[in-house]
């Protein structure tokens, strides 16, 4: 079964505009693609489709082969997305309750064990410690790793990242690109880094006015450009 799979996904926003168009596309397990375009060209869009936190006007798309109704309990438990900006992942007042959110609302653990989960998490994103921390007393890129955390904490098969390393000085961002090679799972990484890519993604798709362009090894689609 493959991880994700469109079928004639289209979305159109409220206000008419054109998110996506017309998009077929299937995803392995375990691989990492690249999702390329330029702003407006329908990425976040997408991103957002595939768990149906924008449920797509027209087409289907399945999940490790079921089909995706609504941004159901199960989509959750398989599918998390890193948002572009940390700020729409953050909100509670401590780290602690902000990566702990997640597993305990889809009940992934008890009371006794969150600590550990929430322990485990911050150590992954190289940020030990910061439990009772809030996210202002955080900079820009430990809040990008945070928002990392919230997700790995839930342990999802299929992970969607916006933008991980926009923004980024150059520390952060190669900060960024370690952990993002060390996340074993199927993943989509929406950027236009394109060293990054090359770094974290085997394959490649690009986008344009919500439409697919082109599709491929990552190193191919990026030199072909
Ligand atoms: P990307 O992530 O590649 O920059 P988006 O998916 O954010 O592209 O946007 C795709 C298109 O949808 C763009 O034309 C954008 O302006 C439009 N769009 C995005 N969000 C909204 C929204 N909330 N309402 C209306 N149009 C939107
Ligand atoms: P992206 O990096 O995905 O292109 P943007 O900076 O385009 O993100 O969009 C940031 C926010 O503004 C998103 O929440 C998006 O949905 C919203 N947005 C983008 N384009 C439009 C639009 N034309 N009308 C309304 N909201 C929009």
């Amino acid at each position: 079964k493959p991880a994700i799979q469109l079928k004639n996904i289209s979305y159109t926003y409220d206000d008419g505009t054109t998110g996506l168009k017309n998009i077929t596309l299937n995803i392995k397990k375990g691989e990492s693609i690249a999702l390329l375009g330029p702003n407006g060209a329908g990425k976040s869009t997408l991103l957002q489709s595939i768990p149906h936190i924008l449920k797509p006007t027209q087409g289907e798309i399945k999940v490790l082969g079921h089909k995706v109704k609504n941004n159901e309990e199960w989509v959750r438990r398989k599918v998390s997305i890193v948002f572009q900006d940390p700020h729409d992942q953050l909100f509670m007042p401590t780290v602690f309750e902000d990566i702990a959110f997640g597993p305990m609302q889809l009940e992934i653990c008890n009371k006794n064990s969150i600590e550990e989960i929430v322990k485990e998490s911050l150590k992954k994103v190289g940020l030990p410690g910061k439990e009772q921390k809030g996210s202002h007393d955080l900079s820009f890129g430990q809040k990008k790793r945070i928002a990392l955390a919230t997700v790995l904490s839930m342990n999802p098969e299929i992970v969607l990242l916006d933008e991980p390393v926009s923004n980024l000085d150059p520390g952060a961002r190669e900060n960024m690109i370690k952990l993002l090679k060390q996340i074993d799972k199927t993943k989509i990484i929406a950027s236009n880094d394109i060293e990054m890519v090359l770094q974290t993604c085997s394959k490649a798709i690009i986008l344009q006015n919500g439409e697919l362009k082109k599709q491929g090894p990552a190193e191919k689609i990026l030199t072909d450009n």
